[in-house]
């Protein structure tokens, strides 16, 4: 999954914890495979592969920040780095 672009990309957000890129597509606009029974609004990992609808764009945009609440492998790297910081108290994020 390392889709450059997207028809109905409207925000795209490099997760500075998780290091991994997360994109809000409109499905009505790339309504290739995308399924908008959960809401018209989509977020993506494109690391994982993961996604989930939302019925608003601003529901969207909260879970563009927080991949950790629908992407099962996302969580695991914040758990990690949580563990991490944990450790070293002293390190910061870059
Ligand atoms: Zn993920």
């Amino acid at each position: 999954m390392t889709s450059d672009r997207w028809a109905g990309e409207r925000a795209r957000w490099r997760n500075r914890i998780t290091h991994t890129t997360i994109v809000l597509v409109d499905s009505h606009t790339e309504p290739v495979w995308l399924d908008q029974d959960g809401g018209r609004w989509v977020t993506v990992c494109d690391d994982h592969g993961n996604v989930i609808n939302h019925p608003t764009y601003d529901l969207a945009r909260d879970h563009l920040a927080a991949p950790w609440g629908w992407c099962d492998p996302c969580q695991k790297l914040l758990d990690a780095y949580n563990a991490k910081q944990r450790q070293r108290p002293e390190s910061k994020p870059r």
